[in-house]
């Protein structure tokens, strides 16, 4: 933020934190982790070696301990960290954090057992308990912690890969990072870090961009070899944890964790790939917007006219709000619940996390959001987003820790629809078709960056995981001709490379969390094809996508999907978002055309 923030009415709105604890001096709360502790010790003493021999009426009053223990746990965390978020500069909430942390992760290792007994049970005996009614509560749970089954090791095995991971993979990512935070880019005479660098890029003057781009490719390029080297041995060390486990293919470990198939995962790549002509139509509007012939890669992120336009708090309260009611009375009154009962910290402070997040699973309380609210249309769609989660989070609470939290792809469900519906409404209350077009833009960027873009850099490390596996360690030039080949595929002719073959190096999900990326496309499109049937069958979609969002993380993303009458199976899912995106860009199209920005 280069100007001085604005009055939004925002100032004063903090959340209210009692809900939780009364105070970090509660006794309750160091009751509540020692609770936790003495109880975890008797959970290992009574079911430690005998997990296999559990009754169904057993198993349930076992899973239902399990989950007990920590909620418990997790409320004392969640509060630690709600307060820290707000005060990051305050030692004492520091403190509070880390001590839950240690604490947590004491009884983690205790409790870690039952999970590996039960995924080692046989499976006719496994599927035999699995089916008594006893277990309806706890059944997607339980067949969750065994889908790992057929790729664990022995024991003995097992305990020493998580050992050496200490001084192999988790070693060679801190190296990575510790490389990466001391990069220094020097523009206009001034060091800063790669962070600051990066966010020139959204800066309105193409000479800074540029200059800043050609600073960054400079400042990727001490060090390089041995960031290549690093990601070369991340890659190899995968490799072979992957064959001894039994992964068919690289990704195939990502694609279990977040309850998927190989097969419906590559079928969303292969749909986001055939509509790259979509990021490119808009490349080429945008260049034409920004008045230049073609777009270089350094101006993708350039704002194509003065987000103009400031909102208080409350004509966004508002907004967010009447965008819900809506869709439905009920979701309405939700959401304003949130700000009627102070469950949102909602100014820009100093020393306060940045970002926003909502805060789900706090077994047994509420959803809390924290928001740096500016009053700019993008904060608005923040708050709308934020406000989605919170929503989901309220309609699953009841279902209990273990089944309310849902896999990575699913997470974005609520987000992505209330931002949906928010959007509709802003597009709607505007006649204006600059401002329009301001709107279009932001919204279709947002959707490049979510889903496109996710999908390339998916598609290079397939190119350079495969080739690990194939031919042997990769040369720079190897990454970088691949990086360029998985850009160009996207882009196209509508945006110019030059420079841009290092940048692959600085990117921490390849190297912390491979494969990570593309669920970031397939919960926004998931999310959009839900939206687009709503506005198709309209109120009938209603309940339906209200029942998904009651169920919670109690079934796969596959079950969710029938639950709104989709199929994530079908790869047509996928092409139905991209169908929405499409025409979001021929409305903007058609708006610059209109208002004459366009030959
Ligand atoms: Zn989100």
């Amino acid at each position: 933020m280069t100007t001085i923030e604005e009055v939004t009415g925002a100032e004063e709105v903090e959340w209210d934190l009692s809900d939780l604890y009364e105070s970090p001096d509660d006794p309750k709360l160091d009751q509540e982790a020692d609770g936790a502790e003495r109880d975890a010790a008797a959970f290992r003493e009574r079911y430690h070696g005998k997990v296999a021999t559990l009754t169904p009426a057993e198993l349930a009053v076992a899973t239902a301990t399990l989950e007990e223990i920590e909620s418990a746990l997790d409320r004392a965390l969640s509060y630690a960290q709600l307060r820290f978020s707000t005060n990051m500069a305050d030692p004492p909430r520091g403190a509070l954090v880390s001590k839950l942390r240690e604490r947590a992760a004491a009884i983690e290792t205790t409790l870690l057992f039952f999970a590996l007994e039960w995924a080692a049970v046989e499976d006719t005996a496994a599927d035999a308990l699995l089916a008594d009614p006893e277990l309806d509560q706890y059944r997607h749970w339980l067949e969750s912690v065994r889908r790992y089954r057929p790729y664990l090791l022995s024991e003995p095995e097992e305990k020493i890969l998580t050992e050496k991971t200490v001084s192999g993979a988790s070693a060679w990512a801190r190296l990575h990072a510790e490389l990466l935070s001391s990069l220094r880019v020097t523009v206009d005479g001034e060091e800063g870090s790669l962070e600051t660098a990066l966010s020139r890029l959204f800066r309105p003057e193409r000479e800074t961009r540029r200059e800043t781009a050609e600073a960054i490719t400079a400042a990727l390029q001490p060090g390089l070899r041995t960031r290549a080297y690093v990601y070369n041995t991340l890659l190899v060390d995968k490799s072979i944890e992957d064959r001894l486990r039994g992964y068919p293919t690289w990704i195939s470990s990502r694609n279990l964790s977040n309850e998927s198939s190989d097969e419906a995962v590559q079928a969303l790549v292969d749909a986001v790939v055939s509509r790259y002509d979509v990021p490119q139509r808009y490349y080429s509007l945008k260049a034409r917007l920004l008045g230049i012939e073609r777009l270089e890669y350094y101006d993708r992120f350039a704002p194509v006219a003065e987000r103009g336009g400031s909102m208080s708090w409350n004509e966004a309260r508002s907004i967010v709000v009447g965008a819900y009611a809506e869709f439905d009375e009920q979701a309405g009154e939700i959401v304003d619940g949130f700000f009627s009962k102070s469950w949102i910290d909602a100014p820009v402070r100093p020393d306060k996390a940045t970002g926003a997040f909502c805060a789900t699973t706090i077994p047994g309380v509420h959803p809390y959001v924290l928001m740096n609210f500016t009053g700019e249309r993008r904060s608005i769609l923040t708050l709308a987003h934020e406000l989605g989660h919170g929503l989901h989070g309220v309609m699953s609470r009841d279902l209990g820790l273990f089944n309310a939290s849902t896999t990575l792809t699913a997470a974005e469900t609520a987000s992505v629809f209330g931002e949906a519906l928010t959007f509709k409404k802003l597009l709607g209350s505007e006649d204006d078709p600059r401002r329009k077009l301001d709107l279009l833009t932001g919204r279709i960027e947002d959707a490049i960056a979510t889903t496109f873009r996710q999908i390339s850099m998916n598609r290079f490390e397939e190119l350079v995981h495969t080739e690990r596996r194939t031919t042997g360690e990769l040369s720079t030039d190897r990454f970088a001709e691949l990086w360029l080949d998985a850009q160009t595929a996207l882009f196209g002719d509508s945006v110019g490379v030059d420079g841009y073959e290092t940048w692959w190096s600085y990117i921490p999900h390849f190297i912390g969390s491979p494969g990570y990326v593309y669920a970031y496309a397939y919960g926004y499109l998931f999310s959009l094809a839900i939206f687009r049937r709503y506005e198709l069958e309209g109120d009938a979609m209603v309940e339906p996508y209200l029942d998904l969002l009651r169920l919670g993380g109690s079934r796969s993303p596959s079950d969710l999907a029938k639950v709104v009458g989709l199929d994530l199976d079908d790869p047509a899912i996928w092409a139905t978002g991209i169908d929405a995106l499409a025409e979001e860009l021929d409305e903007a199209e058609r708006l610059a055309a209109e208002i004459g920005l366009t030959a």
